[in-house]
């Protein structure tokens, strides 16, 4: 990716009104690399005379190019900043308005969905803390692991859902999961959560099968690590259904409702 991006911008400053800010700008996208992006070590580059503005739109004008098509079409089992099941649009790690010699270079481009691009992240990089700014799926290391759960917020009858770093990150680390959370989740992470609390008496049920009972906590536990597991091949470790299933399954008092309302349920007959 770095000689790629190195190949573009030098092809772009053979253009006009570019070629004098060609050394600065390099520069700019090397301290981008060797600080992985971070916002509290990467400080904006000023050119002069201003160019911020023609910067900003180069993304525009070439967005439609083979360049920026490769990033949307990404094959991606799960948005790499949020986890919902929609892929498909690209976001800037650090926002354009904010940095924008780095409208264009691809590192800076990370494929997202359309909540994070239209959600309340907008132009947010970071928080005030050193640990608090946006996980960046090509420099950290950590996003390939697992991160975080859903909690599950009582009286279940009316349950609310909670995202939260997993126990056991280191205290940094935890801080940096916790900011990335709060900033790119926003209602339809809850929809989604709601749908999958409401629908899953059923799945017990139909799992179960036929008129047994669905017996308490030991079979209804097997399920959802098993519903864990299709979501973690399925989705991707930090997908919003993995961490609604991580979640359920460290909550006995959840899964024991769940359970339970799945007693009442009857098997949805297999179609014919
Ligand atoms: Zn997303």
């Amino acid at each position: 990716m770095a000689a790629n991006d190195d190949a573009y911008l030098k092809k772009l400053c053979d253009q006009r009104p570019w070629p004098p800010h060609r050394a600065l700008w390099q520069m700019a996208y090397t301290n981008y690399r060797s600080h992985k992006g971070n916002p509290w070590h990467v400080a904006r580059t000023n050119f002069i005379p201003d160019v911020s503005k023609q910067q900003t739109d180069l993304y525009e004008s070439r967005s439609s190019s083979q360049w920026f098509v490769k990033i949307r079409r990404m094959q991606l089992k799960s948005c790499p900043m949020c986890g919902s099941s929609v892929t498909g649009t690209v976001d800037h790690y650090l926002p354009k308005e904010d940095f924008p010699e780095f409208s264009v270079m691809a590192a800076n481009l990370v494929p997202a969905c359309s909540h994070c691009n239209s959600g309340k992240k907008g132009r947010t990089f970071r928080g005030v803390t050193p640990n608090e700014r946006f996980l960046h799926p090509y420099f950290d290391t950590l996003a390939g692991k697992p991160l975080w759960l859903t909690r599950i917020i009582p009286p279940y009858e009316a349950a609310q859902f909670k995202a939260a770093p997993l126990p056991g990150l280191s205290a940094n680390n935890s801080e940096l999961v916790n900011f990335h959370l709060r900033h790119v989740l926003g209602t339809q992470f809850d929809r989604n959560a709601e749908n999958l609390w409401a629908t899953y008496p059923q799945y017990l049920r139909d799992e179960v099968g036929g008129s047994a009972p669905v017996s308490p906590a030991a079979r209804a536990r097997k399920e959802v690590a098993s519903s864990l597991r299709t979501s973690i091949s399925t989705s991707g470790a930090n997908s919003w259904n993995a961490s609604f299933f991580r979640g359920l399954l460290e909550d006995d008092g959840a899964r024991k409702y769940l359970a339970r309302a799945a007693r009442t349920l009857t098997a949805t007959p297999l179609p014919l």
